[in-house]
């Protein structure tokens, strides 16, 4: 008698297992469906394993993909931040010589117009907006009061003038004082007013009627600008030309 071979009857596919010789062929039958299972099962194990892998491939790709994205945004940033800082320098080198084009020009702004010198001590005259250095405004007062007295040898500088708002009191007081009186007040203001001398802007000859005043604005200003151009305050110490007040032009306006 030949072998019998007997082939899986659930599958063509499956594996062909020859019927042991003089046994029943159920055993083999149990054996062959069990290794069917089986590799059913490491089949669909490696189906989902391989769906894994394509999926953790996908993830990688997309990973790398935004990788080069963001390194394509980095180096767009780096550029930007380079010309950024081309531009800053070139505002800075602008800068600069705009600083110096200005220090130039703030040099002759803040420099007297008597003596073309930077002004470390101006004085602004209140009645015409005019600003020149102490000394100047000093030197030019002080001619004019030399000249007055020279023309008035009775004039006494110490002596308080009367106010300049003398006429209005005397207008408000009017109705109260005989006329007589009020000719006396009138010629007492007039001739005090004639004793005065009479000083005048340097620039637009406007009459002076008050003390000058420290111009500080213009002060602090010359104090950078010489620093920055290395001229220091080279004037000499400053001196009362007549008496020992105590501010630069109270000999000239003692009131
Ligand atoms: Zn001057
Ligand atoms: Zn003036």
């Amino acid at each position: 008698m030949g072998e019998v071979l007997e082939i899986s009857s659930s599958s063509d596919e499956g594996p062909v297992v020859p019927k042991a010789p003089g046994k029943d062929g159920s055993s083999w039958q149990r054996e062959n469906s069990k290794l069917k299972q089986m590799n059913e099962h490491l089949e669909r194990q490696v189906a989902g394993q391989r769906i894994q892998l394509d999926n953790s491939k996908k993830r990688l790709e997309e990973q790398s993909q935004e990788l080069v994205a963001q390194s394509q945004e980095i180096n767009a940033h780096h550029k930007e931040i380079q010309l950024q800082q081309e531009k800053l320098a070139a505002l800075e080198a602008r800068g600069t010589s705009e600083l110096s084009i200005d220090t130039i020009k703030l040099d002759d702004m803040l420099s007297c117009d008597i003596c073309a010198h930077l002004m470390y001590s101006p004085y602004l005259l209140l009645d015409c907006g005019h600003c020149y250095c102490e000394g100047c405004l000093k030197g030019w007062f002080n001619e004019t009061l030399t000249r007055h007295i020279r023309a008035h040898p009775a004039y006494n500088m110490y002596r308080k003038p009367v106010p300049r708002d003398f006429p209005q009191i005397l207008n408000t007081i009017g109705p109260y004082v005989s006329h007589p009186i009020q000719m006396q007040l009138q010629a007492v203001y007039n001739n005090s007013r004639q004793q005065q001398p009479e000083y005048t802007c340097p620039g637009c000859r406007k009459e002076v009627t008050g003390k000058p005043v420290v111009n500080f604005v213009v002060k602090d200003m010359v104090s950078i600008v010489g620093s920055v151009l290395g001229r220091p305050d080279t004037r000499p110490e400053s001196s009362n030309i007549r008496g020992q007040q105590a501010g630069p032009f109270d000999c000239f306006f003692p009131r």
